[in-house]
């Protein structure tokens, strides 16, 4: 079991944020403030470790908002441009550290992200120094300094994504199916950080119906279930009435301990 850590949910957005550039609201409320939604990326901290899960295009908000100044790691769920677009602005974070910044993946997303940034570890044209170190990690336990999670392989359609448990607490962002081994991974857990931007959609080819998602969280017999990569269709007051006491969406700036 790793200590008391704190889970922030710095953006619960899907890839367009809400409201979407061109200052599109689709049916959100624009009064609501939990409407607000930059791209979906947490934070994790325990008393020896910050951990960045995703670095997107709003990471630099991010980090000021936070005031964070050091990272231990950041891990990636997959290499799809929202969730990774941002990595040049933490470029500074590891200058002030004056170490590379580790961060890890599956295979497939380490080698998405050397091809199309291999500047951020590599450096370039003796101007630029590295910034990034990667690492290649399996599926299964894993430690990044004092936090101790299990990570298990979801099903987005068009790649494989990283979800993590952490003590009773758990983070599958970008998925659309689960298998066995996903499923016994959640077992136990008491609150569910999930995807359900398949939301309003008939048919599941990205991201997992909330119909889906209901059943999982049913069947797991989750406390508490919050809903993120929340697109413009899903309205914070409207989900409220629709779902059951124990499912909410989330918002950004929601912190859990866990
Ligand atoms: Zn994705």
């Amino acid at each position: 079991m790793t200590g008391k850590i704190k889970a922030t949910i710095m953006g619960c957005g899907a890839s367009l944020g809400v409201p979407a550039a061109g200052n599109f609201w689709g049916d959100c409320n624009p009064d609501n403030p939990k409407n607000l939604r930059t791209r979906s990326s947490l934070l994790l901290q325990s008393e020896q470790a910050n951990i960045l899960v995703d670095s997107t295009v709003d990471v630099r908000q991010h980090m000021n908002t936070y005031d964070i100044k050091r990272l231990d790691g950041i891990i990636y769920s997959h290499a799809h441009s929202d969730h990774i677009n941002g990595m040049d602005d933490l470029r500074v974070i590891s200058y002030v550290m004056e170490h590379p910044i580790e961060i890890y993946g599956d295979h497939n997303t380490i080698s998405e992200l050397h091809r199309r940034f291999d500047y951020v570890f590599h450096g370039g044209h003796n101007v630029y120094r590295p910034f990034l170190k990667s690492n290649v990690i399996d599926y299964g336990p894993h430690r990044i300094g004092d936090i101790r999670m299990d990570l298990f392989k979801q099903d987005h359609g068009t790649c494989d994504t990283t979800g993590i448990r952490i003590n009773d607490f758990a983070y599958s962002v970008d998925m659309v199916d689960l298998d066995e081994t996903a499923l016994k991974t959640l077992k136990g857990v008491k609150t569910w950080v999930v995807d359900a931007a398949g939301y309003k959609r008939e048919k599941a080819s990205t991201h997992a119906l909330l119909d889906d998602v209901l059943k999982w969280s049913h069947d797991l017999q989750v406390e508490q279930t919050y809903l993120v990569v929340l697109t413009g269709l899903m309205d914070y007051d409207v989900l409220c009435n629709e779902l059951p006491d124990n499912v909410r969406p989330a918002y950004d700036g929601l912190v859990l301990e866990i």
